[in-house]
């Protein structure tokens, strides 16, 4: 049995250094809690940056699971297999959307809906072709493909992988006015977070969802919203976008769609949007495969019911309770929705990273985002004495 210095020492030598993980290596998980290879326990609070929003191995999902494995797992769409129709149907019915598109990462989802829009915008609102233009925000984060890291404003992320692709224009994310004055004719999409994730768990101000759902309709743009961490009851609504009762043209969504057990990712539209696809223009093997489908089905059955959501609401005011305070005493800015907090480290204490160094001396894992915000996301099965610990964790690293 290797200990936690050899794992580091193997997994350092022979997989590539593209990320920075704490020095922690986890051998088990069971509902909020994860089990280091030493026996060490620690409450999971970053929560697979929301894929584990059911938190690990939750029975309904596992038996989904192990019964699909024992059936059958891939077809390939070459075929038709009994998973995808009403999982198709489920997802979509969620969601308020006419159909689905199912794929597996949440990059490729996002791709999936950049390659609708566009087609869509030369199909339908009649742009000419290859002058499409889609709208991002500053601060962005869609995932890590070239086109993808294109229109990234996240140095790391983005250079040295150019040549770019172009047609990409960037505002302000939360600047209403700003979004009205880059829409023009060749505008096909605005695809935003609602609030932003990797950005540091970003809201944006009260009414601006609204906004950009009224400058699409006035663009006659697609409102495309990457629900790939924000959604699925992170919140305490299946979709954030819901907070002010805004429904997009196309939700993007992926992460806890898989239930932490699988990569899931859809996009969700309408008929006259996703009908622009036909055979062959576009596709993935893995994409609306049985077992993935099954376990996605058992994901919109257990949203459906309401309870996640309605606990994200419950223990996020607890948590808000709890860390509010932490304000001028070591904390800057403290935001929340739902089971969801970005905390603003004050500069000239110890830096994000080393919080989380300390928080995960104190059993709490949790994980820094751009250097000084700590973002929690503990799975929505916590308990009110788990966001306790918590909060007391984060109250003693910070005093
Ligand atoms: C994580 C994330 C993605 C990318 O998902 P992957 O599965 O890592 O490709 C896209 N959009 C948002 C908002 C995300 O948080």
């Amino acid at each position: 049995m290797l200990d936690t210095r050899a794992h580091i020492a193997l997994t350092e030598h022979y997989a590539a250094h593209n990320y920075h993980p704490l020095p922690v290596v986890l051998s088990h998980g069971e509902g909020a809690w994860v089990t280091d290879v030493e026996g060490r326990r620690y409450l999971d609070c970053l929560a697979g940056y929301s894929a584990l929003n059911f938190g690990h191995g939750h029975p309904r999902l596992l038996a989904r699971a192990h019964a699909q494995l024992d059936r059958l797992t891939l077809t390939s769409r070459a075929f038709l297999n009994d998973q995808l129709g009403p999982f198709a149907e489920a997802l979509a019915r969620l969601t308020g959307h006419e159909m689905v598109l199912p794929m597996n990462t949440g990059a490729e989802a996002v791709e999936t809906a950049i390659k609708v829009s566009r087609k869509w915008g030369y199909r339908v609102k009649g742009v000419p072709e290859d002058t499409a233009s889609i709208v991002v925000m500053e601060g962005n984060f869609h995932g890590r493909t070239t086109t993808i890291v294109s229109f990234s404003d996240d140095k790391v992320a983005r250079d040295e992988y150019g040549p770019y692709t172009p047609g990409f224009r960037t505002v302000r994310y939360g600047d209403a006015d700003a979004l009205r004055a880059a829409v023009d004719d060749t505008t096909v999409a605005v695809l935003l977070e609602p609030i932003q994730g990797e950005g540091g768990v970003l809201i944006p101000p009260d009414g601006y969802l609204r906004d950009v759902r009224s400058v699409c309709d006035e663009a006659g743009a697609l409102m495309v919203a990457d629900e790939v961490q924000s959604g699925l009851g992170r919140t305490g609504r299946t979709f954030a976008c819901e907070h002010e009762d805004v429904q997009p043209d196309v939700y993007v969504l992926g992460k806890a769609l898989g239930g932490g057990l699988y990569p899931v990712s859809a996009i969700a539209a309408d008929h006259a949007v996703l009908d622009v696809i036909t055979p062959g223009s576009h596709g993935s093997t893995f994409g609306g495969n049985p077992l993935a489908a099954a376990i996605g089905h058992e994901v919109v059955q257990m949203l459906e019911e309401g309870e996640f959501q309605s606990r994200a609401t419950r223990s996020g005011v607890l948590l808000a309770d709890g860390l509010r305070p932490l304000v001028g005493h070591g904390l800057d800015a403290v935001r929340i929705r739902g089971l969801w907090a970005g905390l603003d480290v004050s500069p000239g204490g110890p830096s994000g990273r080393e919080l989380c160094e300390r928080l995960l001396e104190r059993g709490i894992l949790a994980k820094d985002t751009h250097g000084s915000t700590i973002r929690l996301a503990p799975p929505l099965v916590v308990t009110d004495d788990e966001v306790r610990m918590l909060v007391d964790a984060v109250t003693d690293v910070l005093a």
